[in-house]
This record gives structure tokens, C-alpha cells and sequence, in this order.
């Protein structure tokens, strides 16, 4: 049993409790909390999924290009 000030408040709550008694923060003792870490995982999905469109969508152009650019072309000339 340690005390540790809220992240919150800087109250000194039990490591152990689930709430700060005087300001009611979640996970007074941890340092990330439940919501934080949620975020992270959030913000780290999300990187993710627009590396994926990024890397696909390069994908795409790459593979598309020279046929859009050939047509972009050809209407110019015609
Ligand atoms: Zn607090």
C-alpha cells in the first residue's frame, strides 16, 4: 500500500484505488489511465490505417499513372 498524488489533482491516493476521493478521476495511482490508453490505441489504429490508404492509394497511382497521363495526353493532342 503506497500513496501516490492523483494525476489529476495531485491528491495523495491509494496506487490501488479505483477513483480519487476528492476529484473522482479514474485510476487515480496509474499514470495512463483506461481513457488514455484507449486514445492510444485509437490514435495507433488510425496511424495505421492511413499508412494502409497512403500505401495503397500510392499503390493505385503507381499502377494507374502512365494510363491516366497517356489518356490526359491523348486529349490534349486530340
Ligand atoms: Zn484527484
Amino acid at each position: 500500500m503506497s500513496l501516490v498524488p492523483c494525476r489529476a489533482c495531485e491528491y495523495q491516493v491509494d496506487t490501488s484505488a479505483l477513483a480519487c476521493p476528492k476529484c473522482g478521476a479514474t485510476d487515480p495511482g496509474r499514470k495512463i489511465s483506461r481513457q488514455h490508453r484507449q486514445v492510444i490505441s485509437f490514435t495507433v489504429q488510425f496511424l495505421i490505417g492511413v499508412t494502409l490508404l497512403f500505401l495503397g492509394g500510392r499503390y493505385v497511382w503507381l499502377e494507374f499513372a502512365p494510363t491516366i497521363k497517356a489518356a490526359i495526353v491523348k486529349q490534349n493532342q486530340g
